[in-house]
């Protein structure tokens, strides 16, 4: 297996056809199955649509409007990098967070060679494999020179925050808590399915009798008394969430139930909060985590606790 460890650079350019993420800068580092370095990869790319760099990029990755001019255009890039590739051995690329390689895919797609991007044949994120290692939640995300530091990997002459030097950071750091357990967990087939699920935007149902909500979804059980509760008031709607107060036929108590329908590559996702109503709060008000998180069938067991 060939890894390749890529950083890039971007520039936010507006276009006719909307805002995109141009790459300014590639950086690659290989690596054969022992973690030894092979080989390195290292271009400007002549932005198109970026006229001048934005200040926040200058000041950060240092890279001047000059090393841009005279560099070659995307699509030579791309395919001196896929040249680098090569296609004789089997890959894996990694990044530092899927950024990279999403980026990567809007740039193909802005040139009309989304195909070239299956050069790739595996993809792996950096990031969950190395915070995966030394046991810090994949909930977090850290920084790739605050982690290189938390492990004691010195960037030593690299500029951060440069295609190159950031891919040699991550390259080090993935080199030193390689396991191929961790590679098998985060590694994944770059197929048109892995791009569709990493480019899918989820989103929020906004409207209750979108054909996509089952009406089941809304009948909840008393969490005391499991019997269906009673909708007292209408839903409302706020951040997305529709609230409605609800009864219990046996018991009497009062419950604020909000319901949030979100969809996702896999299908949609429902959230369904129950609060026992205290007395002078609204619905919603008094809200605190969901009780419950499931993608398919009906609603809460749970009750909270701090009434
Ligand atoms: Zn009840």
């Amino acid at each position: 297996m060939k890894y390749i460890i890529m950083d890039l650079e971007w520039n936010g350019a507006t276009t006719s056809e909307g805002y995109f993420n141009e790459i300014i800068e590639i950086g690659a580092v290989a690596m054969d199955d022992s973690m030894n370095v092979t080989g390195e990869f290292q271009s400007f790319v002549n932005p198109k649509h970026t006229k001048k760099l934005r200040g926040r990029i200058k000041e950060l990755t240092h890279i001047t409007n000059e090393d841009l001019k005279n560099a070659g255009r995307f699509i030579s890039v791309f395919n001196r990098l896929k040249e680098w590739i090569g296609s004789a051995e089997d890959n894996c690329m990694l990044s530092w967070g899927n950024a990279d390689i999403t980026v990567l895919y809007e740039n193909l797609e802005r040139y009309h060679m989304l195909d070239e991007i299956f050069v790739i044949k595996h993809y792996c994120d950096a990031q969950l494999l190395c915070q995966k290692a030394v046991g810090i939640s994949l909930a977090k995300q850290v920084g790739l020179s605050a982690f290189a530091e938390m492990i004691e990997v010195i960037p030593g002459e690299d500029q951060l925050h440069r295609a190159i030097g950031d891919s040699r950071l991550t390259a080090r750091c993935v080199a030193k808590l390689f396991t191929p357990e961790l590679y098998k967990e985060f590694a994944k087939k770059a197929d048109r399915v892995f791009y569709d699920r990493m480019n899918f935007k989820s989103y929020c149902i906004q409207d209750l009798n979108d054909e996509r909500i089952k009406q089941s979804r809304f009948m909840t059980e008393c969490p005391e008394c499991h019997v269906y509760l009673k909708r007292m008031t209408r839903y409302t709607c706020r951040n997305k969430k529709h609230y409605a107060r609800y009864r219990c036929g046996l018991c009497a108590r009062e419950y604020n139930i909000s319901h949030l329908f979100k969809m996702t590559y896999d299908g949609l996702e429902h959230r369904c909060t129950a609060i026992p109503v205290s007395t002078g709060l609204n619905a919603g008000e008094n809200e605190t985590e969901p009780l419950a998180q499931q993608s398919d069938e009906n609603v809460p067991s749970e009750q909270t606790t701090d009434e």
